[in-house]
């Protein structure tokens, strides 16, 4: 496995492979990896010759800077996974490398930056879609692999992709969760023991969509999801929507919809999780 620290020595690696004509798979993290991020990479090594991981926790997208600074960091432990993995070359730059100066491109991202993520974390998403087109310009990758735990992120990629004229074609990953149901996580390291048991409400609430669609209860569900949620102490839900999986605009009745994804942030304690669970009507 090829470490690369460098923007030149990375395209330079990689352009031997693309003139060969292999096939190069993307996978970009920000690094404290788990089962999720390697989820990806397994995915991405059964389509591709070749498979790239980046790791970078892009400072620009973080809208707490408390939230940066605690982010968790651990190079060695992810270089030993990703060598166990079979990853063929990972790009680590430092954000001089990254942002040699600063990026004041502005992506057209509609109503993704409205809703949800996009309204809590005002900025995020341009900065995403600003790393991300940095990281395909450098590793021109034929696919790229996004993992659904991050749903908002995905449709922010795709429309990324759609209007830059990007060939990259953007795989989508099913989450990986631990065994009570909570979804991988790199910030799932700064629970605490007690937090991490009570956080498997988070999915264990999204999960019963289901049940009220069953019974025609769809308007009730989202007072009774923050209930459940909020009565545990030091938990707070931030924003529970329900949206169209594929334009994700707020559903308000189900008949008009294929597919709906229900889309969740809480804060347990300091940490802020998400979460989404997708059903098909
Ligand atoms: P991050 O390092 O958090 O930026 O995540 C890098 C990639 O891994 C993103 O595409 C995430 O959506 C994906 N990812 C993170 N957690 C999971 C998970 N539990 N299951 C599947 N993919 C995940």
């Amino acid at each position: 496995m090829k470490i690369c620290k460098t923007i030149n020595e990375t395209t330079s690696l990689l352009s031997i492979f693309i003139n060969d004509g292999k096939k190069i798979g993307f996978v970009p993290t920000m690094g404290a990896l788990h089962k999720g991020h390697i989820s990806l990479i397994n995915i991405s090594k059964k389509q591709n010759d070749i498979t790239v991981v980046s790791i970078f926790v892009n400072p620009t997208q973080f809208n707490d800077k408390q939230d940066y600074i605690k982010y968790p960091r651990n190079s060695e432990k992810d270089l030993e996974m990703l060598s166990n993995t079979g990853c063929d070359l990972v790009f680590m730059p430092d954000d001089k490398e990254m942002y040699p100066e600063p990026d004041n491109r502005i992506f057209d991202l509609g109503n993704l930056e409205t809703i949800m993520e996009g309204k809590f974390r005002p900025g995020h998403f341009q900065c995403v879609a600003g790393i991300v087109s940095k990281l395909f310009d450098i590793i021109k990758p034929d696919k790229a692999y996004f993992g659904q735990k991050d749903f908002q992120q995905l449709s922010v990629i795709k429309r990324l992709v759609q209007i830059t004229n990007s060939k990259v074609q953007i795989i989508s990953c099913p989450i990986i969760r631990e065994e009570n149901g909570l979804a991988l996580s790199s910030r799932n390291l700064r629970l605490s023991v007690e937090e991490f048991k009570q956080a498997a409400i988070i999915y264990k609430t999204i999960n019963q969509l289901s049940t009220f669609l069953e019974n025609n209860k769809f308007c009730e569900f989202k007072t009774w999801a923050i209930k459940q949620i909020d009565k545990i102490s030091l938990f707070k839900t931030e924003y529970i929507e329900i949206v169209d999986t594929e334009t994700l605009g707020i559903v308000k009745d189900i008949k008009y919809h294929k597919s709906i994804t229900c889309c969740i942030a809480v804060y347990c304690g300091q940490i802020r999780l998400i979460d989404n669970i997708q059903i098909n009507l």
